[in-house]
């Protein structure tokens, strides 16, 4: 190859510094690097044949896309090739010389220094390319852009070890060729054998024929057909999680996927996996997200947004479209009618898949775990499929163990006595402070479940919803009760004598509360604070305030406990001051058993010390 104008560039820092560790760190799992170098290969085929549907001419007479792997025992060398899109000289030195994508940083951040997890983690972060160093002293990459002429080649040629040259060569063949010189004691793969068991094992679903030439043989060694194209039957479940991982990266298996064919009016196939962990980027907005697009075989787009709800972007795979035109453009792709109905029917799919998923406790508490803020998002998003979401929420509630999430609506009315109207539950803080919630009191004491919520997004999810299977929700933080086997009895004619305890502690609270009043809901506690049916709640008002609105202060009432000694004690109190620390420090604590802020927490120190250092006056025996 004739070359000229060899210039010689240093590597990014981070570059440097993940070859390094890439290199040390991952020597036990150092077959990747074929099955990486094949899959750039395979893209840069995909995007020639999808820029070729505009412009024909650049496949010329070379019209079948494929993937070469040579090899050359005696001079110890790999060489793959492909006759794709190729890279002009500009893009060589970004896309080989730099790393474009901010997830590099935390890439390296994420480095465990634990072999096979840092090995999974290469993929996910678009660094493939580089692990061809974990195998060779140099790797050498010619190439040419589909749409340049044969005298601008391009060649890189680098050792790893911080620098890399580039030359301008002529180059007649279209496309890229990654030459690898192995390292001494990776000779392992210069061995026919070991190369096409690797390519079976990772690259068969690769939609291009991948052909080994060694020794002069030249066979084809994958199964060249993209797998979704396959009937259902004929394809094993390893050859679905291969694919999967080939697609997303993802090191670890899918929960459950579908394969679908859709014939009649509307042709396409479908093959949709739910991941069983959240990629790092799920809650970054810009991040890509989407099912890969391809229309009659062709790759179109691997961030095709519109076939899913934006709550479903945990969803990965392939649509494959026979009926859409070939040069739809992105633009297009947001008004079809057909797309619209294709994305109904693919969200139908992916609930039938949860419904399926939910069936195995195990695995769906694992889905619960890291997807359940997404349901609850289609909760509020999805109104045609709200009663298909509702039945996949799970809750952790004061029947179950711990904070875990677990109870579904269906196990809570199997459970609830049938006199109940309601579907009870709290809101709070966190696990702990919902566990230990005075509100709990007399629904524990009745044996009335409740449902604990404590995400941020929970009081913004829970106002869509009013009632299930005619039940409705209660807030139990919230007006009246409305217990099973209630005790408004003992509730309706309050004594003169409490009505004044009433009336004193409101005129020492004042705008603090809207109204103290005696509780049903405790038992052990002194008082607690209830809302209003329409009142703002706390988790609403903060994500109000935090977006810049205006929000109206919140004005609970408390609700005192008359058989609490506290309480009793606070009755008997003549002595004004002495009633005003008193009642404060009652409304305080009510608020502290939320496990909010208080107000101004130094003033109820000093009141606390003050009443403390006054103990002398015994205080209430139990009666
Ligand atoms: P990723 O494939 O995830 O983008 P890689 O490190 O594997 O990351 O590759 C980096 C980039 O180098 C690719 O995105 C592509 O732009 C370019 N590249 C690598 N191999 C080829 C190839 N065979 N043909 C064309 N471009 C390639
Ligand atoms: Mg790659």
């Amino acid at each position: 190859m004739e070359s000229s104008g060899s210039a010689t560039f240093a590597f990014q820092a981070e570059i440097k510094q993940l070859l390094h560790l890439m290199v040390h760190s991952l020597y036990s799992d150092r077959e990747i690097f074929l099955r990486e170098l094949i899959s750039n290969a395979s893209d840069a085929n995909d995007r020639l044949r999808f820029e070729s549907l505009a412009h024909p001419e650049l496949l010329g007479a070379d019209t079948d896309l494929a993937i070469r792997v040579t090899v050359d025992p005696e001079a110890g060398l790999v060489t793959i090739t492909d006759n794709g899109i190729g890279m002009s000289r500009d893009e060589v030195i970004e896309h080989l010389g730099t790393i474009a994508r901010s997830g590099t940083g935390q890439f390296l951040a994420r480095m465990t220094g634990d072999q096979r997890k840092d090995a999974q983690l290469i993929g996910q972060f678009g660094v493939g390319f580089y692990s061809a160093f974990i195998v060779a002293d140099e790797v050498t990459v010619s190439t040419r852009r589909a749409d340049a002429p044969a005298e601008q080649g391009v060649r890189w040629v680098s050792d790893g070890q911080g620098e890399y040259s580039v030359a301008a060569v002529a180059r007649t063949e279209r496309g890229t060729s990654v030459q690898l010189k192995l390292k001494k004691d990776a000779d392992e793969f210069l061995r026919p054998e070991r190369l096409r068991a690797l390519i079976r094992k990772y690259s068969d679903h690769i939609a291009f024929p991948v052909r080994l030439v060694a020794g002069g043989a030249d066979e084809i060694v994958n199964r060249a057909k993209a797998l979704w194209t396959r009937p259902k039957a004929e394809i094993s479940d390893a050859e679905y999680v291969e694919f999967y991982k080939h697609l997303t990266h993802d090191a670890e298996e899918p929960l459950v996927w579908a394969h679908n064919r859709v014939e009649g009016k509307r042709e396409y196939t479908s093959l949709l996996y739910i991941p069983s962990a959240a990629p790092f980027d799920l809650w970054n907005r810009e991040s890509p997200k989407g099912v890969k697009l391809y229309v009659q075989r062709v790759f179109i787009t691997d961030q095709a947004t519109q076939f899913l709800p934006l709550y479903l972007r945990f969803v990965r795979g392939v649509v494959d479209s026979s009926e859409l035109s070939l040069n739809v453009s992105r633009e297009l792709l947001q008004q079809d009618e057909t797309i619209s109905a294709m994305r109904a029917a693919l969200t139908r799919r992916v609930l039938d898949l949860l419904d399926r998923l939910a069936e195995d406790g195990e695995k769906y508490a694992k889905f619960w775990r890291d997807f359940g803020t997404l349901v609850k998002e289609g909760l509020v998003e999805d109104h045609a499929n709200r009663e298909r979401l509702v039945e996949l929420l799970r809750f952790s509630s004061t029947r179950s163990t711990r904070a875990e999430q677990n109870r579904s609506l269906k196990d809570y009315l199997a459970d609830a006595n049938p006199e109940q109207n309601a579907i009870y539950f709290l809101i709070a803080e966190s696990p702990t402070a919902a566990r230990s919630s005075p509100h709990l009191e007399a629904f524990k004491e009745r044996g009335v479940e409740v449902l604990l919520l404590t995400d941020r997004l929970d009081e913004w999810v829970m106002q869509h919803l009013t009632s299930h299977e005619g039940k409705t929700f209660k807030d139990v933080r919230r007006g009246a009760l409305d217990l099973p086997t209630g005790n408004a009895d003992k509730l309706a004619t309050e004594p003169r004598e409490e009505k004044q305890l009433l009336k004193r502690v409101k005129q020492v609270l004042r705008e603090r509360v809207d109204e103290v009043r005696i509780g049903e809901r405790l038992r052990q506690s002194a008082a607690c604070l209830v809302l209003g049916d329409d009142d703002l709640g706390y988790q609403m008002r903060a994500m109000l305030t935090a977006a810049g609105h205006e929000a109206p202060a919140i004005v609970p009432s408390l609700e005192l406990n008359l058989d609490h000694a506290l309480v009793r004690r606070l009755n008997r109190e003549s002595d004004p001051a002495r009633f005003e620390r008193l009642a404060l420090l009652v409304f305080e604590q009510a608020v502290l058993a939320e496990g909010r802020q208080l107000e101004d927490p130094a003033a109820f120190v000093a009141r606390l010390n003050e009443l403390l250092a006054d103990l002398e006056p015994a205080v209430d025996k139990p009666s």
